[in-house]
């Protein structure tokens, strides 16, 4: 998984701006003595989603005492997706895949409620659980993530796999381990973005898992000593195959494509899947023993249903503090941003400190909000003990485009991997991650 650099330091919370004394008024019983034992008006903030964004921004934000905090998720467990490749491939539990959610959020101080949001009233402070129970916020975090439109892809119920979640990665473990000989397809569905935001029109959301895929299930079928009977054939919806990074990176990549027999087409359009078959909006169609794909990405249902907050694709518009563009007490961080482009960890880490920091600037007054500045920052596991490691910002204008690929880098994924996990959710320390910028910028 990708690292973020931390941003922002948490400073003491100012109690200047509490009511001294002063008997709380009961506001759907959220008003709350501070640690302090000083009286004062919380403002109640609900976070949509306890994902990369959520957590992280709950983290930054717990300290702020002018919170109360409720998180809200439709699943028990935080999903650590990267962590997904090595369910698919290298026999990993699904369970060190995810961690329970009440427990990580009661750390961080906050209430936790397990349920899905159906629906956002902008204009009267609600949503609207599932169960039919409405919430009122003071100010609203909404990491709820993009949707995963398998539905999008004819056939893919019934033909199709993919990696992206903890239903789909044990169920594409299953069908490799029964692989014994054939095609195999791998690729992204094209995305289509929505129009209020200027950001890159990327074909596909994120092209990380798809050459996590195809390294890993090449390197699953040499140990078997299978791979001679198959072929590996790969698509993407680009006019470039990992079109978010620059050449120097395309140059570190393409060789170990080559070396490892991949055959890589671009600017392919998949509209179907069939019974051994795979079709193309041009009408090709490939043969295939295993299709393997990213469907499209799409707004979540959440934002889809709740008038006014998304743009045509139901992703969230917001500006360089995070704020909703119409909507001033909303903030959103993540995948399901129109702003995060492409849809990667990283991006939705950056996002969260910013939001937390406008948050905590607009209700202490302290503290800076850090400058929007995207990169993309992943580690690529290729099978065994091999990993490469990319930094790049040439989609965003800038100049840093590298790769360093060999075991060491397989170990820090390792490691960051499971910090992660085994902190439910935090980050490495700020040092581990520097290390990791130093040894891709020298
Ligand atoms: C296979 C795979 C591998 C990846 N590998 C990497 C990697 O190596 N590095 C990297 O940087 N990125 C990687 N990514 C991308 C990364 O996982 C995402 O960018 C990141 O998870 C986005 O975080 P998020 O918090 O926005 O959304 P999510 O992690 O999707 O979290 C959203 C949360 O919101 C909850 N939610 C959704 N709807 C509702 C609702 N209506 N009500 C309540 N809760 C709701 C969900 O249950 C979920 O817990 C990978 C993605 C995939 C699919």
């Amino acid at each position: 998984m990708s690292v973020a650099r931390p941003i922002g330091r948490r400073k003491p919370p100012d109690y200047a701006q509490c009511t001294l004394f002063r008997w709380p008024r009961a506001r759907n019983g959220l008003l709350d003595k501070g640690t302090t034992g000083v009286n004062m008006e919380r403002r109640r903030l609900i976070i949509l989603g306890g994902g990369f964004a959520g957590l992280h921004a709950l983290r930054e934000l717990a300290e702020v005492e002018e919170l109360s905090i409720t998180l809200v998720d439709g699943r028990e467990t935080s999903l650590v997706k990267p962590s997904l490749p090595e369910v698919a491939f290298s026999g990993k539990s699904v369970d060190h895949a995810r961690f329970p959610l009440a427990e990580a959020v009661r750390r961080a101080g906050a209430r936790f409620i397990h349920a899905s949001a159906r629906k956002i009233d902008p204009g009267a402070h609600h949503v609207e659980l599932e169960g039919g129970e409405t919430l009122t916020y003071d100010y609203l975090l909404i990491t709820a993530g993009a949707k995963k439109d398998y539905d999008a892809i004819p056939g893919y119920r019934e033909h199709g796999y993919s990696l992206c979640d903890d239903r789909e990665a044990p169920r594409l473990a299953a069908r490799v381990a029964e692989l014994r000989e054939g095609p195999i397809v791998i690729g992204s569905a094209r995305s289509e973005w929505g129009s209020r935001i200027d950001v890159p029109r990327l074909a596909a959301p994120c092209e990380g898992p798809i050459g996590e895929a195809m390294f890993m299930l090449d390197h699953e079928l040499r140990r078997r000593g299978i791979r001679d009977r198959t072929t590996l054939r790969v698509f993407s919806p680009g006019e470039i195959f990992f079109e978010d990074v620059g050449a120097a990176v395309h140059d570190a990549l393409g060789p170990l494509i080559v070396e490892r027999e991949i055959e890589v087409h671009v600017d392919r359009t998949l509209v179907a899947l069939h019974g051994g078959e795979v079709e193309f909006e041009d009408g090709e169609r490939w043969p295939s023993a295993l299709t393997l794909v990213i469907p499209p990405y799409v707004g979540s249902p959440l934002i889809q249903a709740s008038a006014g907050l998304g743009d045509e694709r139901g992703f969230i518009p917001t500006d360089h503090a995070m704020r909703h563009l119409d909507y001033p007490e909303i903030f959103a961080a993540g995948d399901g941003t129109a702003l995060a482009m492409p849809k990667l960890g990283h991006i939705a880490i950056h996002q969260a400190d910013i939001a937390a920091a406008a948050l905590r600037k607009e209700l202490t007054g302290r503290g800076e909000i850090p400058p929007f500045e995207p990169e993309i920052f992943c580690i690529m596991n290729r099978g065994g003990s091999q990993a490469t490691m990319i930094l790049s910002d040439v989609l965003f204008g800038g100049k840093t485009d590298r790769a360093v690929s060999n075991p060491l880098v397989h170990a820090m994924k390792w490691g960051f991997d499971s910090y992660y996990f085994h902190t439910r959710g935090h980050l490495p320390p700020e040092m581990a991650q520097d290390l990791l910028l130093r040894i891709l910028r020298s």
